[in-house]
């Protein structure tokens, strides 16, 4: 059976229905249920006015969550279900098109202006499948598609484009011809669209089962929402340790990662440093010293333009930034895990282990087995609680205090260069040991 509908979803239609109107599933619950998907949520077209809705459910929870887009939330058990008014208008305004959203269209009406064939079909218990513009051919042959003309569709609503590319990473679909066309003939139309959704829809777009391919296909439009990355495509690298270019290596590192949002923003962003600071030797070889630091502040200036949430921007940075640095000591493992701490260290090293297939295929072996290594070795530390944070430390604030420090930075100082030293091995991290370097730390102060 395709269909399960909860009874609670049933109970709704049932009820807009006694009520004299027209009530049908629709939208992304259809598609899921089709491919087989438990879906997320229950989306519910109805040719009843929103205030008509809300009239229909008197003993029932009704909460005019979109009126603006006719939606009102409808709570029936556990469950809540958005039902909207059949409309001629879908998507964002992009402040050049004052919308009007017209209500109490028919059925047909509603779906048409739905952004996918996949998108666009409707359900109902008693009627069966309502599919307009061939949704269901289209699963089956996993192609995402306009409905109607598509340069058209993209000009109304340029987010359509990152949707078009959404939908096709997430299901693992391809773009029909005619709608990739026209995302390359309309993606500069994604200025219109506010940053912020642009990167929610790139974010779940990035997170999906092949982003990599199509961020290839659609080259045009990374290099529109990511211009740091331009350089990269087809720079060549001149170094025996890669076979690809800069664009291609990093699209196939892409495809070894997992569908983690952090780690896989670090990954795409990882060489945009590289061509910057390419240089060639006399034998030809090409080098990039310093691209991690090039690449870090690049990949700021870039999620500071696509308003990134901080938390997220803080760790993409620092994984650029470190992406290539030796893991093999303990001493390397110690100051890495202060800089980021144990989660983002782990993403580190699966940004690593990604970046090294992407290497020529001759480097790969001895890169695993030392990133193998690096893991273990992280492991044992962290089972030993080795120090590595001022948390760690044999001593704190308190005991500096009692030998003569002062509130303040000199304090601070202190703690930070006996953090250092026993990162680095100098210190053993014994309360003795310590307390004798602060003190010796505070008389060269003049303290
Ligand atoms: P999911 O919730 O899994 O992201 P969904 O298909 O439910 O997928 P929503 O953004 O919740 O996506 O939108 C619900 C439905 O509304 C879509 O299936 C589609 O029919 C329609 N829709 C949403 N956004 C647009 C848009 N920008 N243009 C046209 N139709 C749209
Ligand atoms: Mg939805």
């Amino acid at each position: 059976m395709l269909f399960q509908i909860p009874v609670e979803v049933q109970e709704i239609l049932n009820c807009l229905e006694q009520a004299g109107y027209e009530a049908y599933l629709v939208g992304g619950c259809i598609r899921d249920c089709l491919i087989g998907k438990v879906p997320q949520d229950w989306d519910i077209t109805t040719s009843a006015q929103p205030e008509q809705v809300i009239s229909s459910f008197p003993h029932t929870i009704v909460l005019p969550t979109g009126l603006r887009h006719g939606t009102v939330s409808v709570r029936q058990g556990g469950m809540t279900c958005e039902v909207t008014s059949y409309r001629t208008e879908f998507g964002v305004a992009d402040g050049r098109h004052p919308r009007v959203v017209q209500f109490g269209c028919s059925l047909e009406e509603d779906l048409k202006r739905r952004d996918f064939t996949v998108n666009a079909m409707a359900y109902h218990p008693q009627k069966g499948l309502i599919d307009l513009f061939g949704g269901q051919k289209d699963l089956e042959k996993r192609l995402i598609r306009c409905v109607g003309d598509p340069d058209l569709r993209f000009q109304e609503d340029a987010l359509r484009i990152l949707r078009a590319m959404r939908f096709a990473s997430v299901y693992g679909f391809s773009i029909q011809r005619e709608t990739a066309c026209a995302i390359h003939r309309n993606y500069a139309l994604l200025g219109r669209i506010s940053v912020e959704r642009v990167l929610e829809e790139f974010r779940r777009f990035l997170i999906g089962k092949n982003p990599s391919q199509l961020l290839r296909e659609f080259s045009d439009v990374t290099g529109f929402l990511f211009p740091e990355l331009e350089p990269s495509f087809g720079f060549e690298q001149k170094n025996p340790h890669h076979s690809l270019d800069i664009w291609e290596h990093t699209l196939k590192a892409l495809e070894d990662t997992p569908p983690d949002y952090i780690v896989r923003m670090a990954v795409l962003l990882h060489d945009s440093g590289k061509p910057n600071c390419f240089t060639e030797d006399q034998a030809g070889i090409g080098h990039f010293y310093g691209h991690n630091k090039c690449g870090s502040e690049l990949a700021e200036s870039c999620l500071k333009r696509l308003r990134c949430d901080k938390e997220s921007m803080a760790q993409i940075i620092l994984l650029v930034r470190w992406h290539d640095a030796p893991l093999e000591t303990q001493r390397q493992l110690l100051r890495m895990l202060n800089r980021l701490g144990e989660p983002l260290l782990r993403k580190l090293l699966l940004v690593k282990r990604a970046d090294l297939r992407a290497h020529a295929p001759a480097d790969i072996p001895l890169g695993e087995e030392r990133l193998r290594r690096s893991e273990q070795l992280l492991n044992l530390i962290l089972t030993q609680h080795v120090c590595f944070s001022l948390r760690d430390l044999a001593i704190n604030g308190e005991d500096l205090l009692q030998l003569g420090f002062s509130q303040g930075p000199l304090l601070g100082s202190c703690l930070k260069g006996l953090l250092g030293e026993v990162l680095e091995g100098r210190l053993e991290n014994q309360k003795e040991v310590l307390l004798a370097w602060a003190i010796q730390f505070l008389q060269k102060a003049g303290g």
